[in-house]
């Protein structure tokens, strides 16, 4: 399958899954707001068309990675979008999401939502593990399957085209305490005589054994017993958290990034789940 397709944007992701599509032999359309950044593609055999409703026209299958929601609107402003596959592969959330599969639907064309769980370097290249969640027309995803899954593997996650959004976002957000956490680590240790280099292997061995919390938090909220498999109880890891913090201020290292989460932690005590894990934190967190 060497379907020829259409790319809007060529940042460093857009040119990443560019040149991901060519080295595969898939004649590939481009477009860029900014056309100097279309030159390597084109030395490389992309078509570069002058505007974006041009770059839309050449092709059936059309895929859009720009900076956010509002700049896809904007670029495929004037665009006719009827009869086409429109793939969007910019970062948004699942409400902009399912408004853009809504306008594009209302200009007559199919639509799928997708999430790059990757980063450029990855695209492309086999065994990266990167992969990119889908969601919304299934039809479309399994007639251009083999042609998306060139950059990156595939993950179709429904129907709802917020879905690949939800999932992209949920992940980036549990990544964003693990980087709290790492940077809270690297500040305790900073001034002492130990190299970041030597701390680096443990910590990261430690989040890698740590994963396998996310499974038991999955089997307490399957079956509403928040209590089952719980190995450290919450009473005993809101104590714990003291000694965090008093190693925290020994080190001269502010508490800021672990304290909302304890304060949960106490909070779901306080309420009297003294044998619970974490995860009633969920509970608190919905609004
Ligand atoms: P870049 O900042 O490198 O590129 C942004 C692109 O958006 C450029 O092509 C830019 O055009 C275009 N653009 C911005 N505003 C407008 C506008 N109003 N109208 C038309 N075009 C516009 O971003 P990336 O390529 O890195 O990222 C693209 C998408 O991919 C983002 O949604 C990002 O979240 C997502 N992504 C990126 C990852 C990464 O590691 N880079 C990882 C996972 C997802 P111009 O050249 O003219 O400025």
């Amino acid at each position: 399958d060497t379907t020829s397709l259409t790319l809007l944007g060529l940042g460093d992701m857009g040119t990443a899954l560019a040149r991901a599509w060519l080295a595969a032999g898939h004649p590939t359309t481009v477009w860029n707001r900014t056309p100097a950044r279309a030159a390597p593609l084109a030395a490389a055999g992309a078509e570069v068309a002058e505007t974006a409703a041009d770059a839309v026209a050449a092709n059936d299958l059309v895929v859009v990675c720009l900076l956010d929601d509002a700049s896809v609107r904007a670029a495929l402003a004037d665009a006719d979008l009827a009869g086409k596959d429109l793939v969007d592969l910019t970062t948004g959330t699942p409400a902009e999401a399912r408004a853009r599969a809504a306008w594009a639907e209302e200009r007559g064309a199919r639509f799928l939502d997708g999430g790059i769980m990757a980063v450029p370097p990855m695209i492309g290249a086999e065994g990266s593990g990167g992969y990119v969640f889908y969601s919304g027309s299934r039809p479309l995803f399994d007639e251009h399957r083999a042609a998306l899954a060139v950059p990156a593997g595939t993950v179709y996650v429904g129907e709802d085209p917020g879905f690949a959004a939800l999932h992209d976002v949920a992940l980036l957000s549990a990544m964003t305490g693990m980087f709290a956490g790492v940077a809270h680590a690297f500040a305790l240790v900073r001034d002492e005589d130990v190299a970041p280099k030597d701390f680096a292997p443990m910590l990261a061995g430690w989040l890698a054994a740590m994963a396998g919390y996310v499974n038991g938090v999955a089997e307490q909220l399957d079956s509403g017993d928040y209590t089952r498999g719980v190995t450290s109880n919450l009473a005993m890891m809101v104590r714990g958290n003291a000694t965090l913090l008093r190693t925290a201020e020994e080190q001269q290292v502010s508490p800021e990034l672990l304290t909302p989460f304890m304060d949960l932690m106490r909070r779901r005590l306080d309420d009297g789940h003294p044998d619970e894990g974490t995860t009633g934190v969920v509970d608190l967190l919905a609004r």
